[in-house]
């Protein structure tokens, strides 16, 4: 049988078609037809209302593309709420897209253009992927980490509260961002989030790299606060191989992000720079793949969203194994990976075997990094029923995968201030994200859940 990865690249068919294009009418270069059409997109995207008609009849579900280019109607899966979605939400018509890199220069450039300087503080949810704290210290700036709540696993907006009041306390200063992650996908509690933002006057960067098309009451995530970040990387809801772009709030905003990415050129004849720049515009020729991939966005979106139907059906039925479904009903999550938590008296198969050797390689495939630390523990690690789950899921052909480290809890941020109840923690001694993309079927994921249902003693 076929390996099960978590979340694999999987091409429309669309996308030569675009990088054809590309090469026939010579525009082999980071800008051009291909990036300006791939924005539209995005923006059209963005800006859509979603509605989910609770209609559970056996009709296929009819997908309704919001963008009239890409009318097609796709023959999902039976018994699912029919999703429509319809004309632009209001008041978000004024937003722009950038396509840039990747969704860590996205993040980079947000912050620039926010005004972070070198000796400010910028709050960051720690329960995320490095990317989303990794520019604060590009700038000179420090992160400043906050726990999450359970209901989400994003950040705490009480936490948060109390977190502002501390720095303002202890430095003097307000911190100059907010940094909020949906992570796996799960939209976080946005509106408590900007309520504290708003009355501490901080605005909001939302990384929403893994929760591209989750949406909360309706609305696209990416588009509440001041910025958005959107990834295209190899592994995400949908690819460019790698890319990123920028949801930013107006057209002023747009050209200022412009400017940074390809290296602050000011306006003369000749080459005259007054201030640092970037060069993190996307390819014309990535931007193709891009406007491929979204004639299948929501397909994969509603195909994701379809397997956690199937896990949490599945799990619900067996002790000491919860699945992460959306917490209520202002919760939409893409369900970009699927994640669940093992209790930590549940006893798995191999459990006192695990941990006695050391790992070669970095996890997530970094091409051709033989890395290897010669060290089996570190202190603070998934704990022992997760790691046998893992690797008993590994000798059957399926890839899964520890919830991420929190950042409070790497030696590389140790100096950095963290606000913290334990939930960050928990999770990631606790959980582990399953296989999730396109290329997962019906059967796989019954495989899945009776390969963990078999490995439990
Ligand atoms: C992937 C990811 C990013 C960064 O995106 P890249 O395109 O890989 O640079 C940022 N934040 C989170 C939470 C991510 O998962």
């Amino acid at each position: 049988m076929e390996r099960k990865y978590l979340c694999l690249a999987h091409m429309s068919g669309n996308e030569m078609k675009y990088i054809q294009e590309a090469f026939d009418t010579n525009w082999v270069v980071p800008l051009g037809p291909n990036v300006n059409a791939f924005e539209e997109d995005l923006k059209r995207f963005v800006s859509s209302k979603g509605e989910v008609t609770n209609k559970l009849g056996n009709d296929p579900v009819k997908v309704l593309y919001p963008n009239e280019t890409y009318p097609q109607t796709i023959e999902a899966h039976e018994n699912e709420p029919e999703k429509l979605w319809t004309a632009s939400l209001e008041g978000l018509q004024e937003k722009e897209i950038v396509a840039l890199c990747s969704g860590t220069s996205a993040i980079h450039l947000a912050l620039i253009n926010l005004g972070v300087k070198a000796g400010d503080e910028v709050i960051c949810q720690s329960f995320t992927f490095c990317a989303s704290s990794h520019p604060v210290t590009y700038l000179g700036a420090t992160p400043v980490f906050v726990d999450s709540e359970r209901d989400t696993w994003n950040m705490c907006p009480q936490l948060l509260e109390e977190s502002i009041k501390d720095r303002i306390a202890k430095t003097g200063k307000k911190p100059k961002a907010i940094i909020v992650v949906y992570l796996y996908g799960m939209p976080a509690k946005i509106n408590e989030i900007l309520e504290v933002a708003q009355h501490y006057d901080i605005p909001v960067v939302e990384d929403a790299a893994e929760g591209l098309g989750s949406r909360y009451n309706g609305q696209v995530v990416g588009t509440f606060g001041a910025y958005g970040v959107m990834s295209f990387n190899g592994n995400k809801m949908i690819t460019t191989s790698g890319g990123g772009a920028l949801i930013c709030p107006n057209k002023e905003a747009k050209n200022r992000i412009m400017f940074f990415a390809t290296q602050a050129r000011e306006a003369f004849p000749y080459y005259q720079h007054e201030e640092i720049g970037y060069n993190y515009r996307l390819s014309n020729i990535c931007a193709g793949i891009g406007r491929g991939q979204m004639t299948v966005l929501n397909e994969h979106i509603a195909h994701h969203q379809h397997l956690a139907k199937l896990y949490a059906e599945g799990f619900k039925a067996i002790e000491g194994i919860t699945f992460h479904g959306n917490p209520d009903e202002t919760c939409d999550s893409n369900f970009w990976l699927n994640t669940i938590t093992l209790d930590a008296e549940l006893k798995v198969k191999g459990q006192k075997d695990v941990y006695k050797e050391a790992v070669v390689g970095a996890v997530g495939g970094a091409a051709g990094v033989v890395h290897t630390t010669g060290q089996v523990h570190t202190d603070c690690e998934p704990n022992a029923n997760v790691e046998a789950m893992r690797i008993a899921l590994d000798k059957l052909g399926i890839e899964s995968r520890p919830l991420w480290k929190p950042m409070h809890l790497q030696p590389v941020y140790k100096n950095s201030p963290a606000y913290i109840n334990g939930i960050s923690e928990e999770l990631f001694k606790t959980g582990l994200c399953l296989p999730s993309g396109p290329m997962i079927s019906d059967e796989d994921a019954q495989f899945i859940i009776e390969a963990i249902k078999s490995n439990i003693l």
